[in-house]
């Protein structure tokens, strides 16, 4: 019996398997075999490789929580045939599926690595043979016996990252993501190298992995600019049925301090959604009470994000909506790290 890892390739669309609809001269979704035949360098990689794909591939700016779940019930349901799994899905959105994914994944214990690219695998310069060779090559390194990489990644452009510190920052460099407030877990050169300090290390789980389906998604995100209006704000906190804020802050966590933002933001929290204060800087954290401009947050009961990114706020906040926690129980389970998302 071969003891060669076994890989599962799960195809969820995106620019890595589009080709080129020549009567609109737009990219769309291909049969996913086809990716298949454009990589016959796969087979020369030291282990055994599976492919599944949505009976539809999608651009990942039509996804949605169903088929985050979709994603999930594959890993779910193929968990103990694999010993890991390569996600392929457009990097538009990548960064919330997959901090989405990394939450809705309990005592994950195995490799789940997105990857994508920027340019269609059968274009002469592409990115995509790199990222999915690569990609497929971590989900096989294994450490005694065990899987090197035990968490939600995302590689691309010779770099490995927890998905859910990710962002994509470039709609045309290969680099197209970064991850500010985190190092990147591997780095691909002539050799692979894994900065296994910065892993999550998962030797103390021993419970069998849950699959926590339930997402809420009656949440908003509130972008600051200078110049807000009362109106505008007033309209967003009254969506009907909303249960949860982002709000995008300036800096470190700072917000205008004039009275009826502070109390429209009071009366929310005393209607039960529950606010979330996130930096809109790239890099850095929400320091609640630094500076005067954050101190009636704080004292109101917006959740500090620390230094999380909004992608991992929104996925932290769907998940955490599902429990129907109490403000306090909700505020320290935001507030701590759950996958690693939270330095
Ligand atoms: N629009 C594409 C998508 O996100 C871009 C990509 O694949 O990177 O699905």
């Amino acid at each position: 019996m071969s003891t060669k890892p076994k890989i599962l390739l799960i195809y969820t669309g995106g620019t890595i398997g589009m080709m080129k609809d020549y009567k609109t001269n737009a990219l769309k979704a291909f049969d996913f075999t086809q990716l298949l035949d454009k990589i016959p360098e796969l087979q020369q990689l030291n282990c055994q490789i599976k492919s599944i794909s949505f009976e539809n591939p999608i651009d990942s700016s039509n996804m949605n929580t169903t088929y985050y779940v979709d994603i999930a019930e594959i890993i779910e349901h193929n968990y103990n045939l694999y010993d890991g799994f390569v996600i392929l899905s457009g990097s538009d959105t990548m960064s919330y599926i997959s901090s989405a994914i990394s939450f809705m994944l309990e005592n994950l214990q195995k490799p789940v690595i997105f990857t994508g690219s920027q340019l269609p695998i059968g274009d002469l310069r592409t990115d995509a043979k790199e990222n999915l060779i690569t990609s497929i090559e971590v989900a096989c390194t294994q450490k005694n016996g065990v899987p090197m990489i035990q968490e939600v990644c995302l590689y691309f452009e010779y770099k490995l990252y927890r998905a859910n510190r990710t962002t994509k920052m470039s709609a045309e460099q290969f680099e197209a993501f970064v991850s500010m407030n985190y190092p990147p877990l591997a780095e691909s050169g002539v050799y692979l190298k894994f900065n296994e300090h910065y892993l999550l290390n998962k030797s103390h789980i021993h419970s069998s992995l849950v699959v926590k389906k339930k997402l809420v998604t009656d949440i908003v995100i509130l972008k600051m600019f200078p110049g807000i209006t009362k109106n505008v704000v007033e309209s967003i906190l009254n969506i009907q049925n909303l249960k949860g804020v982002v709000i995008e802050t300036f800096g470190s966590g700072n917000a205008l301090n004039e009275s009826w933002f502070v109390n429209l933001i009071k009366k929310a929290i005393n209607n039960n959604i529950r606010i979330i204060n996130v930096t809109q800087c790239l890099g850095g954290n929400v320091n609640q009470g630094h500076y005067e401009t954050s101190v009636a947050l704080k004292k109101v009961g917006v959740v500090s994000g620390k230094d999380i990114t909004t992608e991992a706020a929104i996925a932290k906040l769907m998940y955490l909506l599902s429990e129907n926690f109490s403000l306090s129980e909700f505020t320290h389970y935001f507030e701590k790290s759950l996958r690693g998302e939270i330095s």
